[in-house]
């Protein structure tokens, strides 16, 4: 029998997270880079806007003109040209002229305000078309000025974030063809237990379904991971020790699901000494999952995860998709936190740190979280509908519908993960 010493699911992140480098970079052509990482930290090169421009259809004048306007007495202006987006105005704006501008369009030399379309009278005088302005603009009144929006030099966004639509917005105003991006892990997967069938095999006395390997691989697409599933194995020492040696070589991180235990089968442990690798851990003083352990072997990292299904899916959640952020480039990889109401009475003691399963719901302008129905680690019906995790943290007594409990998001998008992990 090997020493199993239970750390809190802190000290476990802060051990595992030493090992999470980012990945490699890469250039992705611009919508490619969605949902990557930022690899590098994007400066504008020239200011947004480029030029003083129009933010409104309307007429560019000089606001001097338009100092003594009144509703009895307007500026009359006349009217010299006219300039679309996109068009710059060659000629000279004199004395009491004026140009019909288009949103977005530059502003003519020798003007500092926009008067709106919708503010003026357009008058004919002779031949000649003239607009009635019936109060004094400002200086820069209507004007979007050079630079406003972005300062030239100024940090748009730096290494590590999340590329979103709104950045994806950024790099193409910056002329980004290719986004420098941090590649995303090979995330593989293994699954023992000879007891498991696939979803396509008919069941058979003694015998369940795999549902972890489906899980997992679903878990680490939904945070980005380029998942492998090797396979389910059976709990024979040799296949799993092969499979696991060779498919780690393939892999940026490795995860499996079962024999992570105690029983006679549970090889996990003797396959980890045979690989030379560094135990960081085998015992988190956490429900469910407290036997979920992270080995290390030259620098990358193997997530041994627990067989029951309920406990893979806290494991994965809590250490491996932290990880799998870090490593994908992120800043701010860990899953976001919110406070939410107990939607109904939780009455188990907690000797541990408890992570229950619970599913969000909105109500008169209010966020509930309701724990799911059985709290036991083999259970898997909690699973379809668990949009968070409850947290319960050790040494708290029961928990009464209505009291204020923390909670961990699950199914959110990954841009916005937090900074910082607590495990209160
Ligand atoms: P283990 O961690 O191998 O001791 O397995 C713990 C429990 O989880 C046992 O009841 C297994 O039958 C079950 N289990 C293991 N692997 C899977 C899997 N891939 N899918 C569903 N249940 C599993
Ligand atoms: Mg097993």
């Amino acid at each position: 029998m090997f020493e199993r010493k239970s750390i809190q699911l802190e000290e476990a992140i802060t051990r595992l997270m030493k090992f999470a480098h980012p990945g490699e970079m890469e250039h992705l052509s611009l919508l490619d880079a969605l949902g990557f990482y930022l690899a590098e930290d994007l400066v504008a090169d020239y200011p947004i806007p480029p030029f003083d421009r129009s933010p409104y259809d309307g007429f560019a004048v000089c606001s001097i003109d338009t100092v003594k306007a009144t509703t009895h007495s307007p500026s009359i202006l006349k009217v010299v040209g006219e300039i679309a987006a996109g068009q710059v105005f060659s000629g000279t704006v004199r004395k009491n002229e004026a140009v019909r501008i288009m949103t977005g369009a530059a502003i003519p030399e020798g003007c500092d305000a926009v008067v709106m379309i919708e503010a003026v009278k357009e008058v004919r005088i002779g031949d000649e078309p003239h607009i009635q302005v019936r109060r004094p603009l400002r200086p820069n009144q209507n004007i979007s000025i050079r630079g406003e929006d972005v300062r030239q030099g100024k940090m748009i966004a730096e290494a590590g974030k999340y590329i979103n639509p709104g950045l994806i917005a950024l790099l193409a105003t910056f002329g980004y063809e290719q986004v420098p991006v941090r590649k995303k892990p090979v995330a593989g997967i293994i699954v023992t237990g000879s007891e498991l069938l696939d979803p396509g095999e008919p069941l058979e006395q003694g015998r369940i379904r795999n549902s972890n390997g489906y899980m997992i691989h679903a878990q680490a697409l939904r945070v980005g991971a380029e998942a492998v599933y090797h396979g389910k194995l059976s709990d024979d020492l040799e296949v799993n020790f092969k499979s696991i040696a060779t498919n780690l070589e393939k892999s940026d991180i490795l995860i499996t699901t079962g024999g992570v235990s105690v029983g006679d089968y549970d090889h996990m442990p003797e396959i980890f000494k045979r690989l030379g690798a560094n135990v960081l851990f085998n015992k988190i003083g956490m429900r469910p999952g407290s036997v979920t352990t992270v080995a290390e072997k030259d620098g990358k990292l193997i997530f041994a995860l627990s067989g029951n299904p309920s406990a893979c899916y806290v494991g994965f959640e809590l250490l491996a998709r932290p990880f799998i952020r870090a490593i994908s480039g992120a800043s701010h990889p860990f899953s976001p936190r919110v406070t939410a109401i107990l939607g109904k009475d939780f009455l188990k003691k907690n000797p541990f740190d408890r992570f229950v399963r619970g599913k969000l719901d909105w109500k008169d302008g209010m966020l509930f979280a309701t724990p799911l129905g059985l709290d036991k680690s083999g259970v898997v019906s909690s699973l379809g509908d668990a949009d968070c995790l409850i947290v319960f943290l050790k040494g708290k007594k029961e928990s009464e519908k209505g009291e204020q409990v923390e909670v961990i998001l699950l199914d959110y998008e990954e841009s916005i993960s937090v900074g910082e992990f607590s495990s209160g």
